[in-house]
């Protein structure tokens, strides 16, 4: 009989699969190995609920998920650390402090950053953007300034633009509405999408019907307007026009972060990991990936979106703990994205346009429904859960 070999699984990013493969590994764990986690923070945020920390309808402690804990309670360790490159054999991680890792197995599930921030004029160094929560955190700061000008009847009149027309974008638009309105405070919103449409995700009644509820609450919706440039004052759009903008939130899409993008993978156009359905490196590497980081090569029309992520973690974590193992006898598992998915965006009036199966409803008991899921997802990943 031979002796296992004792391998060593690096997991980079507390993302949504990530917390799942670590949730299951606490039921159960993982053998033949060490899990080592590296992330750039303690703590992960679920951002199905970020929108409603912006409006002041949750705690930050509501939507965090402690990744620490998560990962003792499945017997690995953690280090804050933010991975720089992983090496095309998957045998080392370099961080960004230079330090080299070695390891037999790695799995990366760091999210994306909004499309456009390192090239679009201006948007480091004047617009916000959602993640990581410190970003939402100085948002809420910077709205809550405006509404104090405008309380104080200050002459500089504020204004805010959110450029993405997309579900946490549209969030986001009511969600500082509401902010404002709660503070009795007049403050123009106005939201700026590239494409025709809102939502340009879903199917076109989702869209028509949060545009619907944006102009009713007084928010501006341009479409087919692309914005190029931010300045401290205003966002401006392609075709000239300028959209006054004291409070910029750019929540443009998802392009790859810089470990995607660096490191000697095989990847899709846009610079995301290809992985097969097993969720591993079509190069055959020890490398795994999931959520917003990878692009599945058997579904390449899968979007960048928090439900495909948590879905992608037990099958992830079915293959990395036969990985650890080297029993891989039973074939690896694959993963089948799931077609249609039920969407809830919260429209912060006490209701919810949701979307499942192609239909579109608007009301109380939908805002019921995704405040059930989102406070049931984060507690999966609580002590006692
Ligand atoms: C405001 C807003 C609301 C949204 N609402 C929804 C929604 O309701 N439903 C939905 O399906 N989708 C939603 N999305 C999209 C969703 O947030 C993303 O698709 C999802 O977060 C992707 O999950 P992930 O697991 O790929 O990565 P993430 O959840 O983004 O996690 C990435 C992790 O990797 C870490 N990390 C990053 N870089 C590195 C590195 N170099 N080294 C190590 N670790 C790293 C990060 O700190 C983080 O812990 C929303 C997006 C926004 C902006």
């Amino acid at each position: 009989m031979t002796a296992q070999r004792h391998r060593r699984l690096i997991l980079l990013g507390g993302g949504h699969a990530h917390i799942e493969v670590l949730r299951l590994a606490a039921r159960r764990r993982f053998t033949g190995g060490e899990i080592l986690v590296i992330s750039p923070s303690a703590h992960s945020h679920y951002t199905g609920m970020i929108p409603g920390f912006v409006r002041g309808a949750y705690t930050e402690s509501a939507l965090t998920i402690d990744v620490d804990w998560l990962t003792r309670a499945a017997g690995g360790a953690f280090q804050e650390g933010c991975a720089a490159a992983v090496a095309a054999d998957g045998r080392s991680v370099t961080l960004e402090n230079g330090d080299v890792l070695e390891c037999d197995l790695v799995s990366a599930d760091v999210g994306s950053e909004p499309s456009g921030l390192r090239d679009v004029p201006g948007l480091a160094a004047h617009a916000f953007t959602a993640r990581p929560l410190a970003r939402s955190r100085a948002l809420a700061g910077a709205i809550d300034q405006a509404i104090a000008r405008a309380q104080r009847r200050d002459t500089a009149a504020d204004a805010v633009a959110i450029v993405g027309g997309g579900g946490g974008a549209v969030e986001i638009a009511f969600a500082i509405r509401a902010r404002a309105d709660a503070a009795g405070v007049s403050l123009p919103v106005t939201l700026v999408e590239a494409k025709p449409d809102l939502l340009p995700e879903f199917e076109s009644a989702m869209g028509r019907t949060a545009g619907r509820v944006l102009r009713n609450r007084s928010v501006d919706v341009l479409t087919s307007a692309k914005a190029t440039s931010v300045t401290a004052t205003e966002v401006l759009l392609a075709d000239g026009r300028l959209v006054p903008s004291t409070v910029s939130v750019w929540l443009g899409g998802a392009a790859p972060v810089a470990l995607t993008r660096n490191s000697g993978l095989p990847k899709d156009a846009l610079h995301f990991w290809a992985v097969d359905s097993t969720l591993r490196s079509i190069s055959g590497a020890p490398v795994w990936g999931a959520g917003d980081c990878v692009a599945l090569r058997d579904f390449p029309w899968v979007p960048k979106a928090g439900v495909y992520a948590v879905r992608e973690g037990p099958v992830l974590a079915a293959n990395l703990r036969a990985a650890m193992t080297g029993n891989n006898h039973g074939g690896a598992v694959t993963y089948q994205p799931q077609s249609s998915y039920l969407s809830i965006l919260d429209t912060a009036d006490g209701r919810a346009i949701m979307r499942w199966k192609g239909h579109v409803f608007r009301g109380r008991a939908a805002l019921w429904l995704k405040s059930f899921i989102d406070s049931r997802f984060v507690d999966r990943y609580r002590q006692g859960s």
